[in-house]
C-alpha cells in the first residue's frame, strides 16, 4: 500500500474542481484501513474519505490524508427461498452492484440503477431515486471507528436514515469509515413503479407487467436522457435537496403557482420540487463565472470551465438567496463540502 503526497483530485470528483490532497492512499482490506489510520495518527493528519467524488464540492486543498476505498467484492452471505443477504465492499461501484444483483435474481435495487459513486458512500446520504431509497435494503453497515481504531457493525435501523440524510452525513461525519455494507434483497421478483415518470415511461413503451429488469432498463434510459453526462459536462447530480415545508404554507404557494409540483410527506409536511423553484426564479441556464445551472435540468449545477469549489458555492448561494426572495423557502445543498 502506497502513500502519495500532493496528489491532484481533478479526476476524483465529478464536478471537475481542481483540488489537491496533501496525502493520498487507496485502501483495499482491513489491514489497509488500519495502516491508513496509523499513517495519519503518527503525522497528526486529519482523515478524509473520498469515494467516487460524485457528491462533493472540493476546496482547492484537502489538508491531511485522503483515503480512497478500492475494494470491489460482492459476496453472498446468506440466502433463503425468500431473500438474499449480500455484502459489498466500500469501493465497489454502486451501479455495478445493482446490475449484478438483478442478474443473480436478488431484487429491489432496480430503481437505484445508474447512480454514480461507490457503495461505501451510498448509505451516507441514503441514496434515493424513482421512489426508492437504499435505507429499505440496508441490513447493516460495517464501519471502522476512526478515533477508536476499531471495527464495528451498525444495524440499518440505527443509521438515522431520512431523505438524503443519515448519521454518517450528520453527527457521525468524521467518526466512521464505512468498510462494507450488507443489503437484504428479495428473491421474489417485485417492482416499485409508483414514481409517476417511471410509470409513464413504462406505459409509453407498452410494458404493462414490468419485470425488475424492465424497471432497471427504463430507469437507466430515463436518467441517460435527462441528466448531463459527467464525462462531458462536470456536475454533482442534483445540487439542492427538495425542500420540505409546512403543508399550510405549501398550499399558499400552490394557490399562487398552480403548476407547482407538491408531494405529501406526512399529515403536516409537504415536499416541494427544488427544480421548479429554481426554474420559476429564472435561474435555469443561469451562468456564473466558469459554472452555471444546467440549461436542461434546473437542479443540476454544471462546471464546464472547471471553476473552483468556491465559485460553485457562490453560485449555489446566489440560487438559495434568489429562491428565498421569491418563495420564502430555503434550499439546502445536497453535496458535501470538503477542504479549504
Ligand atoms: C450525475 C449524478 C447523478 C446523481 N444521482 C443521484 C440520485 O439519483 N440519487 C442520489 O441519492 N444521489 C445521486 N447523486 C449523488 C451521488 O452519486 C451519491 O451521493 C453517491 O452515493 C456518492 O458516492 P461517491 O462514492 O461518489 O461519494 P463521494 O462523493 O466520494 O463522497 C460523498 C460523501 O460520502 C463520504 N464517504 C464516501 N465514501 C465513504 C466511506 N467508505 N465511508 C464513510 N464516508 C464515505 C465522503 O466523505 C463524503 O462526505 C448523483 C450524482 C451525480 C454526479
Amino acid at each position: 500500500m502506497q502513500f502519495e503526497s500532493d496528489v491532484s483530485l481533478g479526476s476524483f470528483n465529478t464536478l471537475g474542481v481542481m483540488s489537491r490532497a496533501e496525502y493520498f492512499c487507496r485502501v483495499n482490506s482491513d489491514a489497509d484501513w488500519l495502516a491508513a489510520l496509523d499513517y495519519a495518527k503518527t503525522r497528526s493528519l486529519p482523515v478524509t474519505i473520498l469515494g467516487g467524488g460524485s457528491n462533493v464540492v472540493l476546496g482547492s486543498a484537502l489538508v491531511g490524508l485522503v483515503v480512497h476505498p478500492v475494494g470491489n467484492g460482492i459476496d453472498l452471505i446468506e440466502q433463503t427461498d425468500g431473500y438474499a443477504v449480500v455484502e459489498v465492499a466500500a469501493g465497489a461501484e454502486w451501479d455495478r452492484v445493482v446490475r449484478h444483483c438483478n442478474e443473480r435474481g436478488w431484487f429491489g435495487l432496480e430503481n437505484l440503477v445508474s447512480i454514480p459513486g461507490s457503495c461505501g458512500a451510498a448509505p451516507v446520504q441514503n441514496i434515493g431515486a424513482y421512489g426508492v431509497e437504499i435505507a429499505q435494503f440496508v441490513d447493516s453497515v460495517r464501519v471502522l471507528d476512526i478515533h477508536a481504531r476499531a471495527f464495528d457493525t451498525i444495524h440499518g435501523q440505527d443509521c438515522g436514515f431520512a431523505y438524503r440524510e443519515s448519521h454518517f452525513k450528520g453527527a457521525w461525519r468524521d467518526r466512521y469509515a464505512i468498510v462494507s455494507i450488507r443489503l437484504r434483497l428479495s428473491k421474489t421478483p417485485s417492482v416499485n413503479t409508483r414514481y409517476a415518470a417511471l410509470a409513464q415511461a413504462l406505459t409509453r413503451d407498452g410494458i404493462d407487467q414490468p419485470s425488475p429488469l424492465d424497471v432497471l432498463n427504463t430507469v437507466a434510459a430515463i436518467r441517460a436522457s435527462k441528466l448531463p453526462d459527467v464525462r462531458t459536462m462536470p456536475n454533482a447530480g442534483s445540487f439542492f435537496k427538495n425542500p420540505i415545508v409546512n403543508t399550510d404554507y405549501a398550499k399558499k404557494l400552490l394557490a399562487q403557482h398552480p403548476d407547482m409540483p407538491l408531494y405529501a410527506v406526512d399529515e403536516h409536511r409537504s415536499k416541494l420540487a427544488a427544480a421548479y423553484l429554481i426554474e420559476a426564479s429564472g435561474l435555469k441556464g443561469y451562468k456564473h463565472a466558469d459554472c452555471g445551472m444546467s440549461d436542461d435540468h434546473a437542479l443540476v449545477l454544471v462546471n464546464p470551465g472547471h471553476g473552483s469549489g468556491a465559485e460553485c458555492l457562490a453560485l449555489a448561494d446566489y440560487v438559495i438567496k434568489t429562491v428565498q426572495a421569491k418563495f420564502s423557502v430555503t434550499l439546502d445543498i445536497e453535496p458535501v463540502v470538503m477542504g479549504s
